[in-house]
């Protein structure tokens, strides 16, 4: 399948996100989680800057992808978060709050119902079609910044998933170890990657298909069959309900 992808630019502010309404996956993670590599190894291509020295992006870059036959689409690799004080989604730079509250109003069109008044920026010609992927690193399950990202990420984004990066880098007795506890605390299925032997990658492009809006199953996704728990889908739901409930009052 050829892949046809190229960087559009560097977002300091939402002003420079993009407008045009395409589909857009907004990569999630820590500094130093693997963001870049994994966009590169999926484009096969060094597009993204990847960096030994974590914590240094403060800008969202932007790359538009073209699968084969399908629609252009963007890579979002938004800052990563992790190095700043404390634990929680609250370190979530400001620009990546900007860039999921566009997305919180593409949610509500589908959420509050066709009767509920919606508002976008008056500039923005279509509202934006958003989706999340969280990484984390295989190596590290259950990290407090992680698990606060993913709760704050189900509350607010319409359609996500979460992938584990550098899983080449755990022997088979710990990957399935790391899994499982991943698995747990985020309740629900973790597609294991690495940049650096592509496994897992075409899973990840099937996962990546399945988030934009035109291939979405009913919610809540979950990235691989059996589905979630339960549980996770009915507390999923009802965080989405009650967040929607108070977007469309605003
Ligand atoms: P970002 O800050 O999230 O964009 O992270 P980078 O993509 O820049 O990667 C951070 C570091 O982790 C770099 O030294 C990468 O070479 C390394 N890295 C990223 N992905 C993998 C992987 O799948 N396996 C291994 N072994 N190293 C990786």
């Amino acid at each position: 399948m050829t892949i046809d992808a190229v960087f559009v630019r560097s977002a300091a502010h939402a002003g420079d996100l993009p407008r045009d309404g395409l589909a857009e996956i907004a990569l999630v993670g820590r500094s130093n989680v693997g963001k870049s590599s994994v966009i590169n190894a999926l484009v096969r291509r060094p597009l993204a800057r990847t960096s030994a020295a974590p914590g240094k992006t403060r800008l969202a870059n932007i790359y538009r992808v073209i699968r084969g036959e399908g629609s252009p689409f963007y890579l979002v690799d938004l800052p990563g978060y992790g190095y700043a004080r404390g634990g929680d989604a609250g370190e979530f730079e400001a620009l990546t709050r900007a860039y999921f509250d566009r997305v919180g109003q593409a949610g509500r069109v589908g959420q509050a119902g066709k009767n509920t008044e919606v508002s976008y920026p008056p500039d923005l010609a279509d509202p934006p079609a958003l989706a999340a992927l969280l990484l984390v690193d295989a190596r590290h399950p259950g990290l407090a910044s992680d698990r606060a990202a993913w709760a704050w990420l189900l509350r607010n984004v319409a359609a996500c998933a979460v992938a584990a990066t550098k899983i080449d880098k755990l022997a088979r007795g710990e990957r399935i170890r790391a899994l499982r506890e991943l698995e747990s605390v985020h309740e629900t299925s973790v597609l294991p990657v690495s940049a650096v032997t592509g496994e897992g990658l075409d899973e990840l492009w099937k996962l990546i298909d399945r988030l934009q809006p035109s291939n979405r199953p009913p919610r809540p996704l979950s990235n691989s069959s059996p589905p979630p728990p339960r549980g996770t889908e009915a507390r999923a739901h009802r965080r989405r309900r009650s967040s929607s409930s108070r977007r469309s009052r605003t």
